[in-house]
């Protein structure tokens, strides 16, 4: 049984066969999957999902590149949305410095305080980092992140990092990058950790893995991801997705 952490099947990408390809998903392993907001928009979306499926649960937050959007009507919007029964986590936010736009300040004021909210509301929560580890840490030790809880999202610094993140209570989010030829410093961080720190995700439509690479992703793709971290770590597939089912569980508190 694979629990796939990250996927936006909310996405327009996936609008002409969404209802086919979910129905497809218990057949082929793939028992549960958390949709993951990244604006307010997709989050309601990602609300309906989990009311309409009964393996579909909720994440609900604003991505660093869409936090132009939010005030604070809006952060109590998300409060509301968050108390909704199938809504596991506050997420995806946190940091991304690769656009110059939002500005970095912006970035990290809806990031401490969308930290906060998931504090209050007792949820854990999903962050996205990119190009920005330092501040990301940083903002992590200044909330007491390690009270709340969380994951690190496809995850891109070093396996060092990770540790670190790992030590605060943080798991590791791995997809797709785990296939690819130049994946190299994820497969050595995905060496380093114990596997009850690992979540399997798709964060499709994108990332597909390797032989998919570049087309549509969607958790059926997920085993590629299992056949690696099993190489990698020289276990059984089925160790992979056991070890992972569970931590999955319990991040999510299910
Ligand atoms: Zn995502």
């Amino acid at each position: 049984m694979i629990f796939d952490t990250h996927a936006h099947y909310d996405d327009e990408q996936f609008d002409a066969d969404r209802e086919a390809l979910l129905s497809q998903m218990k057949e082929n392993g793939i028992e549960r999957i958390a949709d993951i907001g990244a604006s307010m928009a997709s989050s309601k979306e990602a609300l309906l999902l989990s009311e309409k499926y009964d393996f579909i649960y909720a994440v609900v937050g604003v991505h660093p590149s869409e936090v132009e959007e939010l005030n604070d009507d809006k952060l109590e919007e998300l409060r509301i949305m968050s108390r909704k029964p199938k809504c596991v986590a506050i997420g995806e936010i946190g940091l991304d410095y690769h656009w110059p736009e939002p500005s970095r300040e912006l970035q990290q004021h809806w990031f401490s305080r969308q930290l906060s909210l998931a504090r209050e509301e007792h949820k854990p929560v999903v962050i996205h980092s990119r190009e920005a580890a330092e501040d990301t840490l940083r903002i992590m030790k200044e909330q007491k992140a390690e009270e709340i809880g969380g994951v690190v999202h496809c995850f891109s610094y070093s396996k060092e990092i990770a540790r670190i993140c790992a030590d605060m209570g943080f798991y590791i989010g791995v997809g797709g990058v785990i296939t690819f030829k130049n994946g190299k410093k994820l497969k050595e961080t995905v060496a380093d950790l114990p596997l009850d720190k690992i979540l399997l995700e798709t964060d499709c439509p994108y990332l597909a893995p390797e032989p998919y690479r570049g087309k549509r992703n969607s958790s059926l793709f997920l085993p590629y991801v299992v056949e690696a971290i099993a190489d990698i770590k020289g276990i059984s597939k089925e160790e992979v997705m056991d070890v992972t089912y569970n931590n999955a569980l319990r991040f999510y508190g299910l």
